[in-house]
């Protein structure tokens, strides 16, 4: 019989590519370090029992739309997996009681517009975007390969034509801010669009983020967002059934301590007090951790590239257990699954300037996330959740943006950005702190050491940024997730199309296994 398909990592893209495998015949086993699957996708108690938490992703809308659900979406329900659907993904808290939100009731997103020409732009938008879509949606479901992209350019030119194709072009290299002061007039909707850039590498003046608030904005005005019904870990655990009923295993506790392979081939791997043979390996993990693995490659530019790959910087999150609802002075944003709060764009540049220095920002961009004001089987009666991001922030710190905090480790300065952060709600927010039954603070350094790939609390696992995107990521040459082992593939958020619950490069790896 042929060895086992072996999966390093149990996180989204691993356990993607083993039910993708497992569902076709293959045999596959998923070695994980943790005691529990899921990586970056699950969800705990984590401040009082009852109170459930996502440990880190929340939105699932990526994993609800990816290639993986469009072709196994029957089954993975039959395995548990239920999404909430919410029909007001995001809301800008800007000064205190005003803010901008985006539901799916066009009438309702427009009313919080300021300016008439620019609520007719979002209707031009809205209305280019099923077609716009199609293209930039084909751009990330098309592996990075030769024949593959050369088929997806093909197409996308003879679609749009020379000049719609450079236009197109032209939008993937622009900036946040670019895009937006072309696109709107009010201040205010620039920021609110700009901050889906800070949810991964791209603050409002770096090249090539403009996508994502493009993005966020249409995708969350046309569909909403989804979370997972009693948590993200809902998509974990049905992966892990649906895993299972196929014969495979998903196997907890089990570091991977080298990656065996002699004569250019993988030949196995090799855990604490164990080695399992295996010519075909898929490993989810950070560059550096899979170079540290292998040893040498045989590639020097391919080790080197590993060493280099460049992360991003770090998140603090902090999860609350509350009382009752958010005490907004805006009332209507207690209906929103994510209030960004951040007051302009140029306060976002800043921080990610601050973070990018070491400094702890003095007005840290907020991702204030209600999972259970749409899903109440989250807390206990009248109670709730809170999830919360503070982007971005380093992991060394080399001092206080404000001049106020001294500590420079993350376990000293852990408390007193906990107070920043709190205070920063509670401008927009007066009276959470009274509400607060329990809370954990999770520093950047907390994230890598639960799990690894997040290096430097990097929730991107690499920045996205251009020169480290589409056929450079991981590295040129090798985003097709090949390494120069035979038998060894790239899988996960490092690998294109990147992070994100969508697990392409688990998706993208298992489809080349026939
Ligand atoms: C705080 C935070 C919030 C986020 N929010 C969202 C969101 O709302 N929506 C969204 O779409 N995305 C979000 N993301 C991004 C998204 O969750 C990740 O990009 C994605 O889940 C990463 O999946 P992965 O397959 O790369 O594996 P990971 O989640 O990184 O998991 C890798 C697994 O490999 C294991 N591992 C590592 N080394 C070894 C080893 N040597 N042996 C065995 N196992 C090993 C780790 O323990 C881990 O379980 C968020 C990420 C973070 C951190």
């Amino acid at each position: 019989m042929a060895d086992p398909i072996l999966i390093i990592g149990a996180g989204i893209n691993g356990l993607v590519a083993a039910a993708d495998l497992a569902a076709r015949g293959h045999k596959v086993r998923v070695l994980e370090r943790g005691p529990t699957p899921g990586g970056a996708v699950r969800t705990e108690e984590l401040t009082l029992p009852g109170f459930r938490h996502d440990v880190a992703a929340m939105n699932l809308s990526m994993f609800a739309g990816s290639a993986f659900m469009a072709k196994h979406g029957e089954e993975m329900a039959k395995h548990g997996m239920d999404f909430v659907p919410i029909d007001r993904p995001f809301a800008q808290a800007m000064e205190p009681g005003d803010y901008i939100g985006v539901s799916t009731d066009v009438e309702e997103t427009l009313a919080t517009f300021a300016s008439e020409a620019d609520k007719t732009t979002w209707r031009d938008l809205m209305q280019a975007f099923p077609a716009r879509v199609g293209t930039i949606g084909g751009l990330l479901g098309t592996p990075m390969r030769r024949g593959a992209l050369a088929k997806f350019l093909w197409k996308t030119w003879r679609g749009l034509g020379t000049a719609e194709s450079l236009e197109t072009a032209r939008f993937l290299m622009t900036s946040p801010r670019d895009w937006l002061e072309d696109t709107f007039e009010d201040p205010r909707l620039r920021t609110a669009l700009s901050t889906w850039g800070m949810h991964l590498d791209f603050a409002p003046d770096i090249a090539g983020g403009a996508i994502f608030p493009y993005l966020e904005a249409m995708g969350g005005q046309a569909m909403g967002m989804v979370i997972g019904k009693g948590g993200a870990d809902a998509a974990t655990k049905a992966l892990v059934s649906m895993i299972e009923a196929h014969g495979g295993t998903v196997e907890c506790n089990c570091e991977v301590e080298e990656i065996l392979h002699a004569g250019g081939k993988v030949t196995g791997l090799r855990l604490a007090g164990e080695t399992i043979k295996a010519s075909t390996v898929f490993a989810g993990l950070a560059p550096k951790h899979l170079l540290r693995l292998i040893g040498r490659s045989g590639d020097a530019r391919f080790d080197t590239g590993m060493k280099k790959f460049r992360h991003a910087p770090g998140t603090m999150m902090l999860h609350l257990a509350l009382d009752g609802p958010v005490p907004w002075k805006a009332q209507e944003l207690g209906k929103f699954a994510y209030v960004h709060v951040g007051r302009s764009i140029d306060t976002a540049a800043r921080t990610y300037a601050q973070a990018r220095a070491g400094l702890l920002p003095d007005t840290p961009l907020l991702v204030v996330g209600q999972p259970s004001v749409f899903d109440p089987t989250r807390a206990p009666d009248g109670k709730q959740t809170l999830w919360v991001q503070a982007r971005v922030v380093p992991a060394e710190i080399a001092g206080d943006a404000k001049a106020e905090i001294t500590a420079t480790t993350w376990d000293e300065a852990k408390e007193p950005m906990t107070e920043r952060i709190l205070s920063l709600i509670e401008e927009q927010a007066p009276g959470l702190r009274g509400r607060i039954l329990g809370a954990k603070a999770v520093s950047p350094l907390d994230l890598e050491a639960e799990n690894p790939n997040l290096v430097g609390g990097d929730q991107i696992c690499g920045s996205h940024h251009l020169t480290q995107n589409f056929l450079f990521r991981p590295l040129r040459g090798f985003a097709d997730g090949s390494t120069p082992i035979k038998g060894l593939n790239m899988i996960g958020a490092a690998c294109w199309p990147g992070a994100g619950t969508g697990a392409g490069s688990g998706f993208f790896a298992a489809e080349t296994i026939k």
